[in-house]
């Protein structure tokens, strides 16, 4: 009998998880989750292609992502984890939990962070949308999440495009919400076989050395690359970190002098000539360029 490692034990205590995660077994050859940060319940706004902060993580530490699930790819996403003992934070489309709650449930059951991703995904980006309009869709994106969840999603949102405003970002981290952005992705939102993108977000993190990754479990290229991505983590000594709900203050580190947004010119860009009134034909699906 190979034995669960006492992180993944801990883990698992941590989340109150169910027996038939407990009884998940994995070796030292497995990637595992090599420690947990605890996210407070005050406001926060992480990750640097976004934000002038991020988590406190140490080199070679990083923090897995997934948005826009669950579609079909997501079941394959989760067993590629599960065989790895890697647990990852799903960033969940309201809709999309109303018509797969049980893929939802099997998340939280796995010991997966569930947070909110707005309930439409609105293609002209919820930046784009009246103040109140944008505030509804995330309140019905989250009241999805947490009944699908049986209530056990996390306080973490993600905006669609990370189109954000400062008046959204108020209220949300007025909430008690943290906002996740990320510190480097995977771009799967443009179509490459399995070993591009892993060559590439393998490179990308290279360079980074260390973060907070994004992914799309909406993404079948993702899905079939998961497994080798996991490996060559393991091979290359990097060590996954878990984020959870909790108390005391989330551990973050300041950008340094210099600090640019990655995702601001392109947003800005992708929304171009778009404004509030004019969303025409073209606002089709991710017309975010699949941020
Ligand atoms: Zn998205």
């Amino acid at each position: 009998m190979t034995k669960v490692s006492s992180v993944a034990l801990s883990v698992l205590a941590l989340l109150g998880a169910t027996a038939s995660v407990a009884a998940r077994e994995c070796g030292p050859e497995a990637l595992g989750v090599s420690r947990v940060i605890t996210i407070g319940p005050k406001g926060n706004a992480v990750g640097l292609q976004t934000y002038p902060r991020t988590l406190d993580l140490k080199d070679h530490e990083v923090v897995l992502t997934f948005d826009d699930g669950p579609e079909a790819p997501t079941a394959k996403v989760l067993d590629a984890l599960a065989k790895e003992c890697a647990l990852a934070t799903f960033f969940v489309i309201g809709r999309n939990a109303e018509e797969a709650p049980a893929v939802v449930r099997r998340e939280t059951n796995e010991g997966h962070s569930v947070g909110y991703h707005s309930y439409s995904h609105p293609a002209i980006t919820l930046r784009l949308m009246d103040d109140a309009a944008a505030k509804a869709d995330i309140e019905k994106g989250i009241a999805a999440v947490e009944a699908a969840s049986g209530g056990k999603s996390a306080p973490f949102f993600r905006f669609p495009g990370f189109a954000d405003t400062p008046a959204l970002v108020d209220y949300l981290q007025g909430k008690g919400y943290t906002i996740f952005g990320s510190d480097l992705w995977a771009s799967d939102w443009s179509p490459m076989s399995p070993k591009g993108e892993l060559d590439l977000v393998m490179s990308r993190l290279e360079k980074a050395g260390k973060g907070i990754v994004l992914f799309h479990d909406s993404k079948a290229q993702t899905a079939a690359m998961l497994p080798d991505f996991l490996r060559e983590l393991k091979t290359r000594g990097y060590k996954l970190v878990h984020v959870v709900r909790g108390e005391g203050e989330t551990p973050v580190v300041d950008a340094g002098p210099g600090w640019t947004s990655t995702t601001e010119p392109i947003i800005a860009k992708t929304l171009a000539g778009k404004g509030k009134g004019a969303a025409g034909g073209e606002a089709h699906g991710h017309s975010h360029g699949g941020m």
